[in-house]
């Protein structure tokens, strides 16, 4: 597949190479309902991590290593991390080719196309960020220089609180030990005897508390 990248129009074109990749597009459109979802089914990369090949129920997205890499990693993202995959619908090509047209979900507040995976998660749009009178709450964080921690958010439309400039910057390990204090959840860089332990601890509180 070919993958391109509208940004005006949030969507990701999916645009066939083969007859074999002709007949996969045509088998979604006659099975997939415009505005549906594509199931995440898992992916395969290349000895850099970069994707060669997403998948999703019934269908694959396969890139010839090196070839339009940052695509097929951002449809990746977006299935993974994000909303998942939404067919929109297909686009016919100037060379006459059926593609697909799909993005990564859509905007609770103006019902428009979403194609940043962090955006989908929240289904909320950039533009309608900028216009949310954000509600922060405390919760887990991640992405950005923090892998996890425990920070201020939006909960309507998922942004971070900006840091206050003279805030001290965190150590990851007492990040790390805040998300375990205040959320219950275990983070371990490392696989021991006693982050073992600690882990089987927290599932039996947890199972507990529930
Ligand atoms: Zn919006
Ligand atoms: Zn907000």
């Amino acid at each position: 597949m070919l993958v391109t990248r509208n940004e005006a129009q949030a969507t990701f074109t999916l645009i066939p190479q083969s007859a074999d990749e002709d007949r996969k597009v045509e088998r979604v459109l006659r099975s997939v309902a415009p505005k549906s979802r594509l199931t995440y089914g898992g992916r395969d990369s290349d000895a850099s991590g970069r994707s060669t090949r997403v998948t999703f129920s019934g269908f694959d997205i396969t890139v010839p290593p090196a070839e339009n890499e940052p695509f097929i990693d951002q449809i990746r993202n977006i299935a993974y991390f994000g909303a998942g995959l939404h067919l929109l619908g297909e686009t016919t090509t100037d060379n006459g080719r059926i593609a697909l047209l799909v993005t990564g979900g859509f905007c609770k507040v103006c019902g428009g196309n979403i194609i940043e995976w962090g955006r989908s998660e929240w289904a909320t749009c950039s533009a309608c960020v900028q216009k949310c009178q954000h509600q922060y709450e405390k919760g887990a964080v991640h992405g950005g220089n923090v892998d996890i921690g425990v920070g201020l958010f939006c909960g309507i439309c998922g942004v971070a609180k900006p840091r206050d400039p003279d805030e001290a910057v965190m150590m990851q390990a007492d990040r790390h030990q805040a998300v375990s204090d205040e959320l219950g959840i275990l983070v371990a860089t490392e696989l021991t005897e006693e982050v073992l332990l600690e882990a089987i601890a927290l599932a039996k509180e947890h199972a507990r508390a529930a």
